[in-house]
């Protein structure tokens, strides 16, 4: 399987580590959309929000609590962020792994369909 994060998660494609857990991993989307710019993902393969299943729902918590801990290390938990995850052809998902976009820093636009 070519899976581009697994590769990030062993490393053998370098990242600029934001967090990591035994489960998750933070790290800085190599071309951001915002000042702060950071993807979180289950170190296990996952293709999709579509692929989630129940048993995964406490995986789901855990990166709902790395994006709350990324934001405050990056100072932006008050400030405000947004956490986005997209799924499938019309969103645009480019990486089959499941990933959720942390962006903020800055007054970010309006979400647009
Ligand atoms: P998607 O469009 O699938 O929701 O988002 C994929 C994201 O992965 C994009 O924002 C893209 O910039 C990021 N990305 C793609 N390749 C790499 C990489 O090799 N390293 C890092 N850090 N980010 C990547």
């Amino acid at each position: 399987m070519d899976d581009l994060f697994l590769k990030i998660v062993d490393g053998s494609i370098p990242s600029k580590k934001v967090l990591e857990t035994d489960n998750v991993l933070a790290f800085h989307d190599i071309q951001p959309a915002a000042p702060v710019h950071v993807l979180i993902i289950p170190k296990k393969y996952i293709p999709s929000m579509n692929a989630v299943t129940e048993e995964d729902l406490p995986l789901i918590a855990e990166i709902h609590r790395v994006a709350v801990e990324v934001a405050k290390k990056l100072g932006i938990a008050e400030s405000g962020y947004r956490l986005i995850n997209n799924c499938g052809p019309d969103s645009g998902q480019a990486v089959g792994h499941l990933h959720y976009h942390l962006l903020g820093g800055a007054k970010l636009g309006a979400l647009t369909g």
